[in-house]
Protein backbone atom coordinates (compact mmCIF):
# COMPACT_ATOMS: atom_id res chain seq x y z
CA UNK A 1 0.00 0.00 0.00
CA UNK A 2 1.13 3.67 -0.64
CA UNK A 3 2.67 5.03 2.20
CA UNK A 4 2.75 8.46 1.14
CA UNK A 5 -1.09 8.58 1.91
CA UNK A 6 0.32 8.29 6.12
CA UNK A 7 2.67 10.76 7.45
CA UNK A 8 4.70 9.02 9.89
CA UNK A 9 4.61 10.16 13.86
CA UNK A 10 7.16 10.33 16.16
CA UNK A 11 6.09 9.22 19.80
CA UNK A 12 8.14 9.80 23.16
CA UNK A 13 6.53 8.02 25.41
CA UNK A 14 8.14 9.20 29.17
CA UNK A 15 6.87 6.87 31.16
CA UNK A 16 7.29 7.82 34.93
CA UNK A 17 10.14 10.11 34.31
CA UNK A 18 10.64 13.56 34.08
CA UNK A 19 9.06 16.08 36.53
CA UNK A 20 8.00 19.61 35.34
CA UNK A 21 11.60 21.10 35.54
CA UNK A 22 13.00 18.48 33.91
CA UNK A 23 10.32 17.90 31.33
CA UNK A 24 10.54 21.82 30.47
CA UNK A 25 14.47 21.23 30.28
CA UNK A 26 14.09 17.80 27.95
CA UNK A 27 11.37 19.71 25.44
CA UNK A 28 13.70 22.90 25.14
CA UNK A 29 16.48 20.58 24.08
CA UNK A 30 14.97 18.47 21.52
CA UNK A 31 12.97 21.58 20.22
CA UNK A 32 15.88 22.69 17.68
CA UNK A 33 16.59 19.09 17.09
CA UNK A 34 13.05 18.56 15.52
CA UNK A 35 12.04 21.62 13.73
CA UNK A 36 12.90 20.23 10.32
CA UNK A 37 10.99 17.00 11.22
CA UNK A 38 9.15 15.42 7.84
CA UNK A 39 6.49 13.89 10.43
CA UNK A 40 4.63 14.09 13.60
CA UNK A 41 6.38 14.65 16.79
CA UNK A 42 4.76 14.02 19.92
CA UNK A 43 6.01 13.54 23.61
CA UNK A 44 3.71 11.66 26.24
CA UNK A 45 4.57 12.99 29.49
CA UNK A 46 3.87 12.44 33.12
CA UNK A 47 0.57 14.24 34.16
CA UNK A 48 2.11 16.38 36.53
CA UNK A 49 4.53 17.76 33.54
CA UNK A 50 1.59 17.93 31.08
CA UNK A 51 1.48 21.83 31.26
CA UNK A 52 5.22 22.49 31.92
CA UNK A 53 5.86 20.73 28.14
CA UNK A 54 3.02 22.01 26.91
CA UNK A 55 4.49 25.68 27.54
CA UNK A 56 8.04 24.26 26.69
CA UNK A 57 6.60 23.64 23.22
CA UNK A 58 3.93 26.51 22.29
CA UNK A 59 4.83 27.76 18.72
CA UNK A 60 6.84 24.46 17.55
CA UNK A 61 5.77 21.55 15.52
CA UNK A 62 6.23 19.35 18.86
CA UNK A 63 2.67 17.74 20.09
CA UNK A 64 2.24 16.92 24.14
CA UNK A 65 0.42 14.09 24.61
CA UNK A 66 -0.83 12.73 28.02
CA UNK A 67 -0.38 8.33 29.20
CA UNK A 68 -3.52 7.47 29.98
CA UNK A 69 -7.28 8.95 30.65
CA UNK A 70 -10.41 7.50 32.20
CA UNK A 71 -13.23 6.79 30.31
CA UNK A 72 -16.01 8.96 32.30
CA UNK A 73 -16.08 12.43 32.30
CA UNK A 74 -15.85 13.46 35.85
CA UNK A 75 -16.67 11.55 38.98
CA UNK A 76 -15.22 9.59 41.85
CA UNK A 77 -12.38 7.96 40.49
CA UNK A 78 -9.72 9.07 42.60
CA UNK A 79 -6.38 9.44 40.96
CA UNK A 80 -7.59 9.82 37.46
CA UNK A 81 -7.98 11.81 35.22
CA UNK A 82 -10.62 12.21 32.18
CA UNK A 83 -10.49 13.26 28.50
CA UNK A 84 -11.99 16.32 29.04
CA UNK A 85 -9.64 17.61 31.24
CA UNK A 86 -6.69 16.80 29.37
CA UNK A 87 -8.67 18.90 26.51
CA UNK A 88 -8.73 21.43 28.60
CA UNK A 89 -5.66 21.76 29.51
CA UNK A 90 -4.61 22.18 25.77
CA UNK A 91 -3.66 18.42 24.94
CA UNK A 92 -3.89 16.89 21.86
CA UNK A 93 -2.43 13.08 22.24
CA UNK A 94 -3.23 10.52 24.63
CA UNK A 95 -1.72 7.11 24.56
CA UNK A 96 -4.06 4.51 25.29
CA UNK A 97 -3.86 0.76 26.61
CA UNK A 98 -0.17 0.86 26.72
CA UNK A 99 1.26 -2.88 28.09
CA UNK A 100 2.39 -1.10 31.24
CA UNK A 101 -1.06 -0.02 31.88
CA UNK A 102 -2.32 -3.57 31.09
CA UNK A 103 -0.33 -5.59 33.19
CA UNK A 104 0.13 -3.61 35.76
CA UNK A 105 -2.83 -1.63 36.41
CA UNK A 106 -5.68 -3.92 34.99
CA UNK A 107 -6.11 -2.24 31.88
CA UNK A 108 -8.32 -4.75 29.81
CA UNK A 109 -9.68 -4.63 26.31
CA UNK A 110 -12.97 -3.54 27.79
CA UNK A 111 -11.24 -0.22 29.48
CA UNK A 112 -8.84 0.17 26.24
CA UNK A 113 -12.18 0.31 23.97
CA UNK A 114 -14.12 3.00 26.69
CA UNK A 115 -11.11 5.14 27.23
CA UNK A 116 -10.49 5.52 23.05
CA UNK A 117 -13.76 6.75 22.75
CA UNK A 118 -13.97 9.42 25.92
CA UNK A 119 -10.44 10.49 24.07
CA UNK A 120 -12.45 10.51 21.27
CA UNK A 121 -15.39 12.08 21.90
CA UNK A 122 -13.40 15.15 23.88
CA UNK A 123 -11.55 15.78 20.96
CA UNK A 124 -8.57 13.91 21.59
CA UNK A 125 -6.12 12.13 19.48
CA UNK A 126 -5.44 8.66 20.42
CA UNK A 127 -2.37 6.29 20.28
CA UNK A 128 -3.98 3.01 20.69
CA UNK A 129 -1.47 0.48 21.80
CA UNK A 130 -1.78 -3.52 21.02
CA UNK A 131 0.49 -6.26 21.07
CA UNK A 132 1.83 -9.62 22.19
CA UNK A 133 2.96 -11.18 25.06
CA UNK A 134 6.23 -13.60 25.04
CA UNK A 135 4.09 -16.53 25.57
CA UNK A 136 1.16 -15.92 23.02
CA UNK A 137 4.20 -15.40 20.23
CA UNK A 138 5.67 -18.66 21.23
CA UNK A 139 2.15 -20.49 20.89
CA UNK A 140 1.21 -18.75 17.44
CA UNK A 141 -1.45 -16.77 18.54
CA UNK A 142 0.37 -13.22 17.60
CA UNK A 143 -2.19 -12.66 15.03
CA UNK A 144 -5.32 -13.32 16.75
CA UNK A 145 -4.59 -11.45 20.09
CA UNK A 146 -4.02 -8.48 18.01
CA UNK A 147 -6.66 -8.94 15.72
CA UNK A 148 -8.74 -9.35 19.14
CA UNK A 149 -7.16 -6.18 20.74
CA UNK A 150 -7.60 -3.83 18.00
CA UNK A 151 -10.82 -5.09 16.92
CA UNK A 152 -12.59 -4.59 20.24
CA UNK A 153 -10.95 -1.20 20.65
CA UNK A 154 -12.28 0.24 17.63
CA UNK A 155 -16.52 -0.79 17.99
CA UNK A 156 -17.97 1.79 17.11
CA UNK A 157 -15.06 4.25 16.19
CA UNK A 158 -15.82 5.99 13.12
CA UNK A 159 -13.45 5.60 9.67
CA UNK A 160 -12.70 9.10 9.94
CA UNK A 161 -12.13 8.96 13.76
CA UNK A 162 -9.71 5.96 12.99
CA UNK A 163 -7.87 8.06 9.57
CA UNK A 164 -8.04 11.51 11.24
CA UNK A 165 -7.55 11.09 14.95
CA UNK A 166 -6.43 7.02 15.98
CA UNK A 167 -2.84 6.16 15.73
CA UNK A 168 -2.12 2.56 16.22
CA UNK A 169 1.00 0.90 17.73
CA UNK A 170 1.71 -2.15 17.55
CA UNK A 171 3.99 -3.38 20.59
CA UNK A 172 5.32 -6.73 21.39
CA UNK A 173 5.18 -6.75 24.77
CA UNK A 174 8.40 -8.56 25.10
CA UNK A 175 9.95 -6.04 23.56
CA UNK A 176 9.09 -3.11 25.07
CA UNK A 177 12.10 -1.99 27.59
CA UNK A 178 13.52 -5.22 27.42
CA UNK A 179 16.34 -4.32 24.29
CA UNK A 180 14.51 -6.95 22.25
CA UNK A 181 13.49 -5.56 19.37
CA UNK A 182 11.39 -6.94 16.92
CA UNK A 183 12.86 -7.86 13.66
CA UNK A 184 11.72 -5.42 11.09
CA UNK A 185 10.03 -8.42 9.28
CA UNK A 186 8.16 -9.30 12.30
CA UNK A 187 7.42 -6.05 13.50
CA UNK A 188 6.03 -5.21 9.65
CA UNK A 189 3.68 -8.81 9.47
CA UNK A 190 2.01 -7.65 12.62
CA UNK A 191 1.65 -4.06 11.51
CA UNK A 192 0.20 -5.44 8.09
CA UNK A 193 -2.19 -7.73 9.48
CA UNK A 194 -3.57 -4.91 11.59
CA UNK A 195 -4.09 -2.99 8.28
CA UNK A 196 -5.83 -6.14 6.46
CA UNK A 197 -7.83 -6.71 9.56
CA UNK A 198 -8.90 -2.74 8.99
CA UNK A 199 -9.54 -3.35 5.24
CA UNK A 200 -11.97 -5.68 6.64
CA UNK A 201 -13.36 -3.93 9.16
CA UNK A 202 -13.43 -0.85 7.09
CA UNK A 203 -12.19 -0.46 3.62
CA UNK A 204 -9.34 -0.25 1.60
CA UNK A 205 -9.09 3.09 1.74
CA UNK A 206 -9.46 3.56 5.39
CA UNK A 207 -6.78 1.06 5.89
CA UNK A 208 -4.25 2.53 3.29
CA UNK A 209 -5.07 5.73 5.54
CA UNK A 210 -4.56 4.52 9.00
CA UNK A 211 -1.19 5.69 10.59
CA UNK A 212 0.27 1.80 12.40
CA UNK A 213 3.49 2.69 14.13
CA UNK A 214 5.82 0.17 15.92
CA UNK A 215 6.85 0.07 19.17
CA UNK A 216 9.47 -2.00 21.17
CA UNK A 217 12.85 -0.91 22.12
CA UNK A 218 13.50 1.34 18.92
CA UNK A 219 16.29 3.15 19.24
CA UNK A 220 18.86 5.63 17.03
CA UNK A 221 20.40 2.42 15.72
CA UNK A 222 17.49 0.58 14.44
CA UNK A 223 15.17 2.94 13.81
CA UNK A 224 15.81 3.48 9.91
CA UNK A 225 15.03 -0.44 9.29
CA UNK A 226 12.13 -0.49 10.86
CA UNK A 227 10.64 2.84 9.66
CA UNK A 228 11.73 1.79 6.23
CA UNK A 229 9.45 -0.97 6.53
CA UNK A 230 5.91 -1.09 4.11
CA UNK A 231 3.72 -0.63 6.73
CA UNK A 232 5.42 1.11 9.49
CA UNK A 233 4.53 4.64 10.12
CA UNK A 234 6.48 5.49 12.85
CA UNK A 235 7.24 4.32 16.08
CA UNK A 236 6.12 4.62 20.02
CA UNK A 237 9.66 4.75 21.39
CA UNK A 238 10.52 5.15 25.26
CA UNK A 239 13.69 4.64 26.54
CA UNK A 240 15.38 6.28 23.51
CA UNK A 241 13.19 9.08 23.51
CA UNK A 242 14.80 10.79 27.44
CA UNK A 243 17.68 11.64 25.66
CA UNK A 244 17.12 14.21 22.89
CA UNK A 245 20.29 13.17 20.72
CA UNK A 246 18.98 9.90 19.98
CA UNK A 247 15.28 10.92 19.67
CA UNK A 248 15.66 13.72 17.30
CA UNK A 249 17.60 10.56 15.36
CA UNK A 250 14.91 8.92 14.95
CA UNK A 251 12.66 11.78 14.09
CA UNK A 252 15.68 11.89 10.96
CA UNK A 253 14.93 8.02 10.18
CA UNK A 254 11.41 8.80 9.85
CA UNK A 255 11.99 12.01 7.37
CA UNK A 256 13.93 10.66 4.74
C1 LIG B 1 7.04 2.14 25.12
O1 LIG B 1 7.10 2.61 26.24
O2 LIG B 1 5.99 2.19 24.47
C2 LIG B 1 8.23 1.52 24.56
C3 LIG B 1 8.18 0.99 23.36
O3 LIG B 1 9.34 1.49 25.37
P1 LIG B 1 10.83 1.10 24.90
O4 LIG B 1 11.12 1.92 23.67
O5 LIG B 1 11.69 1.52 26.06
O6 LIG B 1 10.86 -0.34 24.63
Amino acid sequence: MNKNLRVPVIAGNWKMNNGPAAAEKLVHEIKPLAAAAQCEVVLCVPAVSLQAALAASAGTNIKIGAQNCHWAPSGAFTGEISADMLKELGVPYVIVGHSERRQYFGETDATVHDRTRAALDAGLKVILCVGELKAQRLTNITAEVVRLQTKLALEGVSAEELVERIVIAYEPVWAIGTGLTATPEQANEVNALIRQLIAELYSNETAAKTVIQYGGSMNDANAGELLAQPDIDGGLIGGASLLAQKFAAIIGAASV
